[in-house]
């Protein structure tokens, strides 16, 4: 009584020769452009002083607005409106000197001078564009 299964142990070995492991080439590894910028983190002081801002050219039509062949200072305008309408309101020539129409700027209206020149290009060409 010996019941043999129909499929008998067959254990073929398989041949041992070819044992040469092949690396794939495609295994490189992926060094894509991933430099991390390193953003400093805010810890600037909050006063930390602006190097050493000026007012340039592109502040001019932001300062002065010509006016019956003088240019016309907006922030003495404005502080007559403001403060006392028996206030000046200064105005230079057509031709007056770039130095002189910044130096009235930065002696008469310290405060103004300093929000300009923190003024970004971007900020600066909205605003004259506001003023158009
Ligand atoms: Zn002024």
């Amino acid at each position: 009584m010996s019941v043999e299964p129909a499929a008998a142990h067959r254990e073929s070995t398989p041949p041992r020769s070819a044992s040469r492991q092949t690396t794939p080439a495609f295994a490189s590894p992926q060094t894509k452009q991933a430099a991390p910028e390193e953003r400093p983190p805010s810890t600037q002081p909050a006063r930390s002083p602006p190097p050493r801002k000026q007012l340039s050219i592109q502040h001019l039509p932001l300062i002065y607005q010509a006016s019956g062949g003088r240019q016309l200072c907006r922030m003495c305008r404005e502080r007559k409106k403001k403060i006392n309408l028996s206030l000046p309101v200064t105005t230079f020539p057509l031709d007056a000197t770039w130095s002189e129409l910044a130096d009235h700027v930065r002696e008469m209206h310290p405060s103004g001078h300093d929000r300009l020149v923190a003024m970004s290009p971007k900020e600066i060409q909205e605003m004259k564009l506001r003023l158009q």
